[in-house]
């Protein structure tokens, strides 16, 4: 089973390999702790990239009292509607974080970082420069001979099976499944490993494995410990009219946080057990509520 995830895409802006940090797994977010409890309270840190995880660190860094900069590259949280965006400024504008929506970084030193905005270069000061700039698979599929999309994904069936030899099946974020276009996330990542344990039994069993039948349900980005953004989405991942904001939101988050972790204890303990709502019937219905 091809499971190996992705990490941190790190663009080629000079002095970024020496001086970015990041969350994008468990070693770099060890490092960035450690370099967080260096600083001392109003310190400036400066995130680079405005999607959901560049907003997640910002909101985290402001609430722990960092001066946080928000280097955007382009429009803020563009997975979601405009409700959900206007909302995100809000409560990032709330935790005091500068958000520079459309700065670009263009360099990277140790204490600083260069951005490029309105046609003006202008110097930010930088104890600690966190990059959330999207993520890469690694090239372990493509390195192997098996087919691959345009990003290095394994190519697999509706079946999670690699189009190159049946014995090879894939979940996550590091494969690409034919008809389902799915963004890299937990949402997506954990009924993929389910059914790719179902596609391996179905086979030893004689059987076809089933195709996959899964979507999404929300974007939820926490600002800070105490907001968020709840934005629901159709299944194909657009955002829907709906959105919560606030403290409800902020439980709502953390109650995922903990079902990921309780979902994935719960498997090892009583395997078999982790179920997802993969009829599109069902997901059609809750769609049309959401409008
Ligand atoms: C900061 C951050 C916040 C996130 N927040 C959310 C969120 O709120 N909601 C959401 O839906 N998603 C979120 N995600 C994304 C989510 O974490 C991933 O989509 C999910 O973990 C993907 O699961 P996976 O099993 O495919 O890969 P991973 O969880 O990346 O696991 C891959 C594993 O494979 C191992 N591996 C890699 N290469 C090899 C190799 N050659 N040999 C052996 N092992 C290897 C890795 O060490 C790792 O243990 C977030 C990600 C980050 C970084």
């Amino acid at each position: 089973i091809y499971a190996i995830g992705s990490r941190n895409r790190l663009p080629e802006i000079p002095g970024a390999a020496d001086h970015a940090l990041s969350a994008s797994d468990w070693a770099a977010a060890q490092r960035l702790r450690a370099r967080l409890d260096t600083l001392d309270s109003g310190a400036p840190v400066v995130v680079v990239g405005g999607g959901l995880t560049g907003v997640e660190l910002a909101g985290e860094f402001a609430d722990r009292g960092l001066a946080v900069t928000l280097a955007g590259g382009g429009v803020l949280a563009p997975s979601v509607g405009e409700r959900g965006r206007r909302a995100t400024l809000r409560q990032l504008a709330r935790l005091g974080v500068d958000v520079l929506a459309e700065a670009r970084v263009t360099r990277v030193q140790a204490t600083q970082v260069t951005v490029e905005m309105d046609g003006h270069e202008r110097v930010l000061p930088s104890a600690a420069t966190v990059f959330a700039t999207g993520f890469v698979v690694p090239e372990l599929a493509a390195d192997s001979g098996l087919t691959t999309d345009g990003t290095g994904r394994l190519r697999t069936d509706e079946n999670l099976t690699s189009f190159d030899d049946e014995r090879i099946v894939g979940a996550g974020d590091a494969v690409a499944v034919a008809g389902t276009p799915l963004r890299m996330s937990c949402q997506a990542a954990q009924p993929l490993g389910a059914q790719a344990a179902e596609a391996v039994l179905a086979r030893i069993a004689g059987d076809s494995p089933k195709p996959v039948d899964q979507g999404f349900v929300a974007q939820c980005t926490s600002i800070g410990r105490h907001a968020a953004t709840l934005q629901f989405t159709r299944r194909d991942d657009s955002p829907a009219r709906a959105v919560v904001t606030g403290r409800l939101a902020a439980l709502a988050k953390e109650a995922v946080c903990r079902g990921i972790v309780w979902n994935i204890r719960r498997e090892a303990a009583r395997p078999g057990t982790f179920s997802w709502p993969r009829n599109r019937e069902v997901t059609a219905g809750r769609e049309a509520v959401l409008q």
